[in-house]
């Protein structure tokens, strides 16, 4: 049987809200063998999960999922297998850290103008990493005061492009994410690109600059992705020679459709991201 590869996962230290060791606790039970945990622009749970990875008999890989700016478009790269004391790629995290709380300020102040008060105080209860505040932990605010019934449709209503709450940042680029993650001999890999809101074209031209930066790898089977998604991802990566990657990209119990580790398999033809792993 083949090994059930999640690659894609998040702790209390970005946006999730397991603990990591409850993390891997909870792949183990739904059948993971080899885990990556990708926290948002941070690597401060790496080392727990190792730890917890290795009392369980999980294999783990340090990965990280960095956020950057193509074209005023968020698009996100997670980083594999990554060295996590690596100085460069920290000090690049720490740069796109650095901005979040600037822009949570004015995402309280944008949500302020239609009524919603407390916002900041209110997200950052929710961020057990105050410098990883996100807006997951505003969408999560909002349900708790009933502005939406989960945090799924707080993301149609608030927070995106053209909704209350929403504020365009410029994180960094994709070429220093790519740099950075290879810096620490990592493997870029481009996270659910079902979800970006690019057309054909622009996706073929961001595809080809994150190729042309060194990126190898492209999310196919994911979380983010509807089913009907992967075929058309998996051609992305058939034109782009790019390795296929697969993750729940799991944030908390109930909150998605899929749970750590309950994925289907790639298809068979694309070539693993993992193929040369040991
Ligand atoms: P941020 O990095 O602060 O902009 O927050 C981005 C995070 O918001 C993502 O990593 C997801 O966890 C969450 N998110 C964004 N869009 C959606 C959505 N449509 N449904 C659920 N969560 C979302
Ligand atoms: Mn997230
Ligand atoms: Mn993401
Ligand atoms: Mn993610």
């Amino acid at each position: 049987m083949a090994l059930n590869h999640d690659l894609h996962s998040h702790s209390i230290y970005s946006d999730g809200v397991l603990a990591p060791r409850a993390l891997l606790e909870r792949a183990k039970a739904n059948g993971v063998h080899v885990l990556a945990l990708t926290d948002h622009d941070d690597v401060s749970g790496l080392r727990e999960a190792a730890e917890a990875a290795q009392d369980l008999g999980i294999r783990f890989v340090p990965g990280v999922e960095i956020s950057a700016t193509w074209g005023g478009v968020t698009i996100h790269v997670v980083g594999l297998g990554i060295d996590f004391e690596n100085e460069t790629l920290l000090a690049g995290l720490a740069h796109v850290r650095g901005s979040r709380e600037r822009r949570a300020r004015k995402i309280a102040a944008e949500l302020e103008r239609i009524g919603i008060e407390g916002s900041l105080e209110g997200a950052y209860a929710y961020a057990e990493n105050p410098q990883l505040i996100s807006r997951t932990h505003f969408a999560r605010f909002l349900v708790s005061r009933g502005y939406a019934s989960d945090v799924k449709s707080v993301f149609q209503h608030y927070l995106v492009p053209g909704k209350p709450g929403y504020v365009a940042h410029e994180w960094c680029t994709i070429a220093e994410a790519v740099s950075w993650i290879r810096a620490s001999g990592g493997q870029p890999v481009i996270a659910h690109p079902g979800r970006y809101k690019l057309s054909r074209d622009e996706m073929t031209q961001m595809l080809a600059e994150f190729k042309e930066a060194g990126g190898v790898g492209i999310e196919v089977v994911t979380g983010s992705h509807a089913p009907e998604q992967y075929e058309e991802y998996a051609q992305r990566a058939r034109e782009f020679e790019l390795l296929a990657s697969r993750g729940s990209d799991f944030h908390a119990p109930g909150e998605a459709r899929v749970d750590v580790g309950r994925l289907p398999e790639l298809p068979r033809d694309l070539r693993p991201v993992w193929h040369d792993w040991d």
